[in-house]
């Protein structure tokens, strides 16, 4: 048996997706932005697709741009955002639990002379939002906080974060990767002014982003070409991705309050069945709002690593809270800031389920999971010394 519960990393598209995406990878490859009828076809797709996200988001199709990937959009976003607001002030602040598209972003325009506040989170995960606010100056010019964590799921407070940006007047970026596709809700409603989101991880093709930019705000170009993409995001239109994307949210949307609830009930019988026959397991962020697919599973005294392999080699794939650096193991930033000892951290594994996984799935998961932590636990020296 072969078990993904891998979909924060990335989903499997969905085959109604390539079915849309089909005549562009084949015969209408014109180029989106040339006049003659190949280029009107292939343009009229990508203005479909626009118009369809943008309804769907509830926001203007002149609002989204597409880019490559989720990545790239943080990017666009938060660097485009420095640069064309460098004369009003040099402050961003942050949380201290970002995915690296932001975290890095952010570290790199360190070195440029930019001040960045990291607003630390409680047990939860959730972003300490009176930290937050006394961390504004009157030169912050950014606030940026994802929507929800990739790692333990956790869905952090926007409209609050949206309304203290507006009040101060400062500009707000969301990183909804997680979100976007899986949870509903309007950038509007939460006060956001860029958004960033993947078509990747809602079934839709690799390779294809996207970025809400209310209208009235500036974003400064970090890559320069022609003209596509409002000059934003220059380079050949990927006709065939953009469809794909437009379509995974479409399906999305079509059932995501069902999906919602079968996803919600599958997770928590999920973790009540690990919770109930493996002694010493903390379950992370279970007390908050969180992605309704998104098991985050500490299994004390163990390495996460060799549960991952082990599962692995068992056809179950799963992520590690860790981060292999070269020679040494780090662990997950996200969980260190939640106050999770590091060698609490190492041994925690993220679930991440999705559409596709059945409950027979999620039986033959716990089936294995409980021997591997029993076989691996027998040879931990720590879990040994905890038993002695
Ligand atoms: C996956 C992910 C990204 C990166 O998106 P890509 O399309 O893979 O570049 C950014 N932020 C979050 C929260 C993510 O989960």
């Amino acid at each position: 048996m072969r078990v993904y519960l891998d979909n924060n990393a990335t989903t499997k598209m969905d085959p109604k997706v390539l079915e849309a995406m089909m005549p562009f990878l084949t015969e209408e490859y014109g180029n989106a932005f040339s006049m003659h009828l190949f280029g009107r076809e292939t343009g009229a797709a990508v203005s479909r697709s626009r118009e369809e996200i943008a309804k769907l988001l509830g926001v203007l199709s002149t609002e989204i741009i597409f880019t490559a990937s989720g990545t790239e959009s943080d990017n666009i976003a938060v660097r485009g955002i420095a640069k064309a607001y460098k004369n009003r002030g040099n402050h961003i602040i942050t949380s201290n639990i970002e995915h690296p598209a932001i975290k890095n972003t952010l570290k790199d325009l360190e070195k440029d002379g930019y001040e960045v506040t990291f607003v630390s989170v409680d047990s939860n995960g959730v972003l300490k939002l009176d930290e937050l606010e006394a961390a504004i100056r009157p030169e912050t010019i950014l606030i940026s906080v994802m929507h929800a964590n990739n790692e333990v799921g956790t869905i952090e407070p926007i409209a609050a974060i949206g309304e203290l940006a507006k009040k101060n007047k400062i500009i707000f970026h969301v990183d909804a990767v997680q979100t976007v596709g899986k949870i509903p809700f309007s950038p509007k409603e939460l006060g956001i002014d860029l958004l960033s989101f993947s078509g990747h991880k809602f079934y839709g093709p690799k390779g294809i982003g996207a970025l809400y930019i209310r209208s009235g705000v500036r974003v400064a170009k970090i890559i320069t070409g022609g003209g596509q993409e409002k000059k934003l995001r220059p380079g050949t239109t990927n006709t065939p991705a953009i469809v794909g994307m437009a379509k995974a949210l479409e399906l999305a949307y079509a059932n995501m309050p069902e999906e919602i609830a079968r996803e919600t009930e599958l997770r928590d019988y999920f973790e009540s069945q690990i919770v109930e026959k493996i002694p010493e397991v903390v379950i992370n962020a279970k007390s908050v709002e969180r992605l309704p697919g998104t098991s985050s599973i500490t299994f004390k005294y163990l390495e996460g690593e060799s549960i991952l392999l082990s599962l692995s080699y068992l056809g179950i794939a799963v992520s590690s809270g860790s981060a292999c650096s070269s020679d040494e193991l780090q662990a997950s930033h996200v969980l260190l800031a939640m106050g999770i000892p590091a060698e609490f951290a190492h041994g925690t594994i993220r679930f991440s389920l999705g559409k596709y996984n059945t409950k027979e799935e999620i039986d033959y998961t716990v089936e294995q999971v409980v021997k591997v932590i029993e076989k691996l636990r027998i040879l931990s020296p720590l879990w040994n010394e905890f038993n002695r």
